[in-house]
């Protein structure tokens, strides 16, 4: 989450440092010249460089406690007013972006982090999490999914403090991953899930938390665990929703996450796959007299392998 307070700070300790480190190279144009010669007289008649100055002066002060390279630094500059400015390792001019990130622990104690890095914490590979997401065929587990990842789900991201359900009132750090693993509503699921998926899919799990939706761990011509997985999530959204947001308890039943429900969805996800493969082929077939529909059934039916057998596509 930018600080943009800091960031403005941190601007302005970049600038000043950047030009210390031209003046020291002997590489300053007239402009730069004039900037220098009002630090080293001390007579500073541009309030922008005076303040440019200060800030410099306090990030150094401050951050030679912290880094040995900067107190030699400063026994260097006790008479001098001017010399080098704050390098990093490779003799470069210190980076904008270390400056901030420096700024930031000394304020906050340590990097803050917006939801979507929050993402990166469980050690998923988010770019590559949406290139698979995008080949799921199952059109609603495929759209929640995304949203779980892209963290855009209705209602549910001002979630900060305890979790509204009564059954569970626990308090919440991260309302996504509360509200699809750690919610009690939701753990009530789990060993249903871990079973369901297992029933379903050759890819077993043992539990049901967010590595299991880690769709990037997942072989590219697998196609039963990303569906499968991507109507469970869906499922569970819906449960989530009910127990959010349902005015009508009383009479709206609770969705159910079983095997029935789970395995309907798959199978009915296969046969659209198996329609569209179908049509395809057709269409080859009318463009040009050789094609290779035996390949492409045969990769088809390995794609969808599911404990259930029969193949999608009967062998011929
Ligand atoms: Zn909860």
């Amino acid at each position: 989450m930018w600080d943009l307070e800091l960031r403005q700070e941190a601007f302005k300790i970049w600038n000043m440092n950047r030009l210390l480190c031209i003046h020291f190279d002997r590489e300053c144009n007239e402009v730069q010249q004039w900037y220098i010669q009002q630090v080293t007289t001390g007579r500073i008649v541009s309030s922008i460089l005076r303040n440019q100055m200060e800030a410099w002066k306090d990030y150094r002060t401050n951050h030679a406690a912290t880094m040995p390279k900067l107190n030699k630094l400063n026994e260097e500059t006790e008479d001098v007013k001017w010399v080098n400015g704050i390098r990093n390792m490779s003799n470069r001019p210190i980076k904008l972006r270390d400056i901030y990130a420096n700024l930031v622990i000394k304020k906050y104690t340590s990097i803050r982090l917006t939801d979507g890095q929050k993402n990166l914490r469980y050690n998923i590979n988010i770019n590559g999490i949406f290139q698979k997401i995008s080949k799921v065929i199952h059109h609603k587990g495929r759209n929640t999914l995304f949203r779980f990842f892209a963290r855009c789900l209705p209602g549910i991201n001002h979630q900060r403090m305890n979790c509204p359900i009564d059954s569970c009132r626990q308090s919440i750090t991260d309302p996504y991953v509360h509200f699809f693993f750690q919610c009690n509503v939701t753990t009530s699921y789990a060993p249903a899930i871990v079973q369901i998926v297992n029933h379903l899919s050759f890819k077993k799990i043992h539990l049901w938390n967010i590595h299991a939706t880690d769709l990037t761990t997942i072989n590219k011509t697998e196609k039963v665990y990303p569906n499968l997985i991507s109507i469970v999530m869906h499922q569970m959204w819906k449960i989530v929703c009910y127990n959010l947001f349902e005015t009508d308890k009383e009479t709206k039943p609770i969705p159910e996450m079983n095997t029935a429900i789970i395995q309907k969805e798959l199978i009915d996800t296969i046969n659209t796959a198996k329609w569209k493969l179908l049509k395809y082929l057709a269409y080859q077939s009318k463009i040009k007299s050789n094609n290779d529909d035996v390949l492409l059934k045969s990769v088809f039916n390995r794609s969808w392998q599911t404990p259930l057998k029969p193949l999608p596509i009967p062998h011929n």
